[in-house]
């Protein structure tokens, strides 16, 4: 299908890292990072639409798919107008978004899909202590409360790790989640860098 968005999904439960990683790779040239929590939380708090997201993500929920999925594509629109996401030349890294297997139906029809990068992590302990650090450091309120947290992962298990079935298993690479952002982002290149070489030109730095 043409003018699918060509696209690589950062996937894993809340705290495994997907935002660390998909911010340093969005810095990098040929890399467009998304994250659809970001935009949530970027929207006028007053507007309808923010009010709906606090009132979901305060309580550890997801946001109703066609609200979710509406906003995506208007913020997708708006970035590619303003040429910050050059769909010809950069390869959308999406975080947080499908959620559940109704949203990445969905968006069958808007990404080609190339890998599936599920940060993986056992130990919920520490994602918990990544996600309270977090919650201090970025004012979230989703991130504060333990009751939440755990709320957050049981979502994660019901609605988004089935997400991982809907795709081919042979585009899913697990990636141990677990180690320093560099640690990690080291094993995400190996992934990544593969993809970005088979389906874009990207032109050759310019000595300094
Ligand atoms: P995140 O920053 O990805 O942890 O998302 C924070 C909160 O935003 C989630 O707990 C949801 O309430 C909401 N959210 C983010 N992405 C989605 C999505 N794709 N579908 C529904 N809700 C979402």
């Amino acid at each position: 299908m043409p003018n699918r968005y060509k696209s690589i999904l950062l996937f894993g439960a809340p705290g495994a890292g997907k935002g660390t990683q998909g911010k340093i790779l969005g810095k990098i040239p040929g890399f467009f990072h998304l994250a659809c929590g970001d935009v949530f939380r970027s929207l006028d708090m007053t507007s309808d639409l923010g009010k709906q997201f606090l009132n979901f993500s305060s309580r550890g929920e997801l946001v109703p798919d066609e609200l979710t999925i509406q906003m995506w594509r208007q913020n997708m629109h708006a970035q590619t107008v303003l040429s910050l996401y050059k769909p010809k030349q950069d390869l959308l890294v999406l975080d947080g978004i499908p959620r559940n297997v109704g949203q990445a139906r969905e968006l069958e029809n808007s990404l080609d899909v190339f890998k599936v990068i599920h940060l993986r992590c056992n130990d919920e302990n520490a994602m918990m202590q990544r996600m309270r650090k977090r919650a201090l450091k970025e004012n979230r309120m989703d991130d504060a409360d333990d009751k939440v947290i755990r709320h957050r992962f049981e979502v994660y298990h019901k609605e988004t790790l089935p997400v991982l079935e809907f795709y081919p298993k042979s585009i899913v690479s697990d990636i141990d989640a677990m180690g320093s952002p560099a640690q990690v982002f080291q094993r995400v290149l190996e992934v990544v860098v593969p993809v970005q070489e088979a389906h874009f030109n990207q032109p050759a730095m310019n000595p300094a």
